[in-house]
């Protein structure tokens, strides 16, 4: 088939960008041809047509309006190609050159309107350097930051590091199997693209020169050459990669950072109800991003943890000069991402004004910095610096109510530029001189209504209503053009004004246009200057958040022990006592010790356990990131892991039973905890049955216990374990009870020691209104149960002979299905409370 030599040249450039969308310039128009036409046209519901008789299916969007639609395609994961004519037509012979200028990716896009505003926008890549080891490498081209880790946990931390953190898109190379491949797009749905060999630029070379580790440096010019592949131009913000020592922070596996609900919330995946959105009072886009990424890194370095900590500290005590600086944070410019888009040449006048704006705050912030007692905070003044040049630059030159277009002029102010105040003289001179012939002619012809006008076809023309046109001296005027009430009217003077005045006009627009360009140049200069001044304000914001919520949600500063105790007083869930609408949240004491590291939590469903146990992990969270905890007074020691099983979290993606998954969680602990590490397990063992269950927690419990001694918390319905604490020397029996109040179960949701009481199961069900012979027959099983148990120990002092002769009797234990002859009415109301998912219920 023969195609038009247009058509030969789109599929030619399209060669080139297989995985993407061409958005071949055509005039107004970014049209797409063939497959991309009709994946386009149904993405992106537009209409799709044809070209060349009906053969070429395609379909195409307005160039002003592309923006919304690359977004949208963005937003869905696929990259464009934006191939524009680089060449004039007029002038062209044949067919228009042109060039794909720029790849727009899911994880290199800069535009302002397709990035959300709080959160960054990162780059990865993934690189095999040994078996099980990886380089792993991110970068948000909008803020310019990349940072590179080597990881020594094989895949599933890879998968960690992606997890939860706003990546977007993964390079990776050929060699990395396609079982990653895969699971990075169907588990993780990412972007893939494959890496991109460029020749290494001098750019480059500066970029990565601080990483020592030769892998780590080969893995960071895979990242950057990706980018240079994209943008296909100068990239000045970039600042040089960062090395990150993984070992230097809490280990938060993907498990753990969903469960705990750290960034979103594990039902709707949204930032509401989660512990961000708690701790989340920063008034910047900086801040808010600098919150996320302290986050996602509990510290580890105490020394590091006290610094913020004090910091918080300041602000907490001063509440005035805090809430003087939130509001000045408020009017700050997201400076951070203003430096990218300098050096992409993509700021307007209008965006020059508003960093104008505040710098010149700065001033006013580092002298209410000074107004705290505490020494930390007043410091923090010293770390920022106003740039009073670039202030007074911007000061001189761009005009306080500029345009969105910085092509049409009116950017600049008069006085900064000789030639440009001439030009603007000219034209200003021009039109006063044409004011005053208006007044002239009036006066010499005498009529009153005589005006003079301008538009763009006929340029400046003197208007004279019809029934006014007789008292025009004869040879006065040329007539220009005939409206039904009046003529238009030029005189030759008026013409030469005219040229003089447009003449000067589009003189000074071009000149204001290359001014303006050279202006940005000179803000290029202030890059780093203004990378380091987002830097502190968006750590000040972060500080002052904390110190806010600490505030109102009475919070206390945490103290770190140097042993492994643990002792939190009238300690409480940061996000569940937020959202608890009727009741107040019941707060409770915990301890932990090196002689006391394992507690075992018993009690009814829905009575707090696995609240109780959350909130240890998130109080521990927000104090190695430096905020004050919820609680009356908090002791901690510094904890390196959190590993969790808890809950209704399916791993669905992957199709894994639920008890695989709560195996390998577990695995995953056991494999990688050490004493200072917490481990939480909820209900371990619930997904199979009930002796595989019961053995299997307590065969966990002794490893953990015996050897790796990691703090521990373990809620389960398995009242025999509780039996566990006789022999386990740093085990210790917790429960929450249900209590009966007027006739009704209550949970008062109060941690007690020891163990539940074993009956609540049937206390549970004789609440709950079961027929007195079935609650009777309940208790006469249960009896005769606990004489088996006393003559056939389950947890037998050697531990070595266990003999699992028990059962379980929990009864909401679904796992017993009644005998066909046994059915009968009471059955029905047993099975309609099973049914009943007591988790969903609120
Ligand atoms: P369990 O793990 O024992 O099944 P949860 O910890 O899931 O129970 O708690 C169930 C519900 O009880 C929570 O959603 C919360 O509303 C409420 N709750 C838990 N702990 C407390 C508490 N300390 N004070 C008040 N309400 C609580």
């Amino acid at each position: 088939m023969s195609y038009t030599p247009m058509i030969e040249q789109y599929l030619k450039i399209k060669a080139d960008y297989q995985d993407c969308f061409l958005f071949f310039r055509l005039g107004d128009f970014y049209e797409m041809f063939f497959e991309d036409a009709k994946k386009a046209a149904l993405e992106l519901e537009i209409t799709l047509t044809s070209r060349d008789g009906g053969k070429i299916p395609m379909c195409g969007v307005p160039f002003h309006s592309a923006e919304s639609y690359i977004k949208a395609l963005i937003d869905k994961g696929y990259k464009v190609a934006i191939c524009e004519q680089v060449e004039d037509p007029k002038v062209a012979k044949g067919v228009v050159k042109r060039e794909v200028v720029q790849l727009i990716t899911p994880g290199t896009v800069m535009e302002g309107n397709m990035l959300d505003d709080k959160e960054n926008n990162y780059l990865a890549v993934v690189k095999e350097i040994a078996d099980q080891q990886f380089a792993f490498a991110y970068t948000d081209m909008s803020t310019g930051e990349t940072f590179v880790m080597e990881i020594k946990r094989g895949w599933s931390a890879v998968l960690s590091e992606l997890y939860n953190r706003p990546i977007k898109e993964v390079v990776v190379e050929q060699e990395l199997s396609t079982t990653y491949i895969d699971e990075l797009k169907e588990k993780m749905q990412l972007t893939v693209s494959y890496a991109k060999e460029t020749k290494s630029n001098q750019a480059i070379t500066e970029l990565v020169e601080n990483i020592s580790n030769d892998r780590l440096k080969q893995t960071c010019m895979v990242l950057y050459q990706y980018l240079f592949h994209t943008q296909k131009r100068a990239i000045d913000h970039l600042k040089k990669a960062q090395e990150i020592e993984l070992a230097e922070y809490m280990t938060l596996d993907m498990y753990s950072q969903r469960n705990l609900e750290i960034t979103s919330s594990l039902l709707r995946k949204e930032k509401f109800g989660s512990l961000l959105w708690v701790i989340d009072r920063t008034v910047t886009a900086m801040g808010a991003r600098k919150l996320k990424k302290w986050l996602e890194r509990p510290l580890l370095t105490q020394s590091l943890i006290e610094k913020r900590l004090d910091l918080v500290n300041g602000f907490y005590d001063q509440f005035f000069e805090r809430e003087e600086i939130r509001e000045a944070l408020q009017s700050i410019y997201d400076m951070e991402r203003l430096s990218g888009r300098v050096s992409f040449g993509n700021v307007n006048a209008r965006d020059l004004i508003q960093l104008k704006r505040s710098l010149a705050k700065v001033p006013f912030i580092k002298q209410l910095l000074k107004q705290f007692d505490n020494n930390a905070v007043q410091a923090l003044s010293d770390n920022m610096d106003p740039l009073p040049e670039l202030f007074e630059l911007l000061d001189n030159s761009i005009a306080e109510d500029p345009p969105i277009s910085i092509t049409e002029g009116h950017l600049l102010k008069d006085g900064y530029h000789q030639e440009l105040d001439q030009y603007r003289d000219a034209s200003r001179n021009g039109k006063h001189w044409i004011a005053e012939l208006e007044q002239k002619e009036k006066a010499d012809t005498n009529i009153k209504s005589l005006k003079i006008g301008f538009n763009r076809v006929f340029g400046y023309y003197i208007e004279v209503t019809r029934p006014n046109l007789p008292m025009i001296p004869e040879g006065r005027y040329q007539r220009k053009q005939t409206l039904t009430n009046a003529e238009r009217f030029i005189t030759e003077d008026l013409k030469e004004k005219e040229t003089l005045i447009l003449e000067a006009e589009e003189k000074s627009v071009e000149l204001e246009y290359q001014l303006f360009l050279d202006l940005r140049e000179k803000v290029k200069m202030y890059i780093p200057e203004l990378q380091h001044l987002a830097e502190t304000i968006s750590e000040i914001d972060v500080l002052q958040s904390f110190a806010t919520v600490s505030e109102e949600n009475n919070y206390v500063r945490p103290y770190f022990t140097k042993d492994h105790h643990i002792y939190l007083e009238e300690s409480r869930h940061p996000v569940v006592e937020k959202v608890m609408k009727n009741e107040q949240f019941v707060p409770n004491t915990l301890e932990l010790a090196d002689d006391k590291h394992l507690l075992l939590i018993t009690g009814p469903n829905m009575s707090g356990k696995s609240t109780y146990m959350r909130q240890l992990a998130l109080t521990i969270i927000m104090a190695q990131v430096g905020c004050f905890v919820p609680a009356q007074r908090a002791e901690l020691s510094i904890t390196d892991q959190i590993f969790t099983r808890i809950g209704a979290a399916d791993d669905l993606v992957s199709g894994q039973s639920t008890f695989m998954v709560e195996m390998l969680e577990s695995n995953h602990a056991i494999q990688h905890a050490t004493e200072d590490s917490l481990i939480l397990l909820d209900e371990i063992g619930r997904g199979t049955s009930t002796y595989d269950g019961m053995a299997l927690a307590q065969a966990i419990i002794e490893y953990i216990h015996d050897d790796i001694k990691a703090k521990t918390l373990f809620s389960t319905h398995y009242h025999e374990l509780t039996s566990l604490e006789e022999n386990l020397s740093a085990l210790k029996n917790i429960h929450v009870r249900a209590e009966e109040i007027e006739g009704k179960v209550v949970f008062l949701h109060q941690i007690h020691d020891g163990a539940a009481d074993e009956s609540y199961g049937i206390h549970v069900a004789q609440l709950a209104g079961l027929p007195d012979s079935l609650i009777k027959r309940a208790n006469v099983i249960l009896h005769q149960l606990e004489g088996e148990s006393s003559d056939k120990t389950l947890f037998s002092k050697n531990r070595k002979e266990n003999d699992l002769t028990m059962e379980q009797i929990a009864f909401f234990a679904p796992e017993e299905p009644a005998k066909k002859e046994e059915k009968s009415a009471n059955h029905e109301i047993i099975e309609s409370l099973q049914k009943i998912k007591l988790l969903e219920m609120t």
